[in-house]
């Protein structure tokens, strides 16, 4: 049984718009992304807290509130933004560079509301050798 055109790729991707934030609820934000996607990378940093991570586009990511409650984190060469809630010391993303220096945002899928991170199985990323 056939699709028709597109279906295919609609099928590959299921994302869609997910609402997530930290711990407290400072912090909201809403990102269009596919969880099963995700990146479990074995850097210092996401080693420590259990990042896992989707990357979207600017236009696939919105703030709804929370900045003022965040702080950032940068180490190695500060290209990352570590964004954190200064009251529950939560991750729920980070904002950067791609490599090819536009804007990307790397979702914390663990902090997005109705998600069943038994159901992940994040694929493991060498961030520490790079
Ligand atoms: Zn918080």
């Amino acid at each position: 049984m056939y699709g028709k055109r597109g279906d295919a790729q609609m099928s590959d991707t299921k994302e869609k718009v997910y609402t997530g934030g930290c711990h407290c609820g400072r912090i909201r934000y809403e990102a269009t992304t596919d969880p099963a996607q995700a990146i479990a990378c074995n850097c210092s940093i996401c080693a420590r807290h259990g990042l896992w991570l989707t990357f979207v586009k600017p236009d696939k990511f919105k703030m709804v509130c929370g900045l003022d409650a965040a702080s950032t984190y940068q180490f190695n060469k500060h290209v990352i933004h570590h964004v954190f809630c200064r009251t529950c010391g939560v991750e729920p993303f980070a904002r950067g560079k791609d490599p090819k220096g536009k804007d990307i945002f790397a979702v914390n899928v663990r902090c997005l509301d109705d998600i069943d991170i038994a159901k992940l199985a994040p694929k493991p990323y060498d961030g520490r050798r790079l």
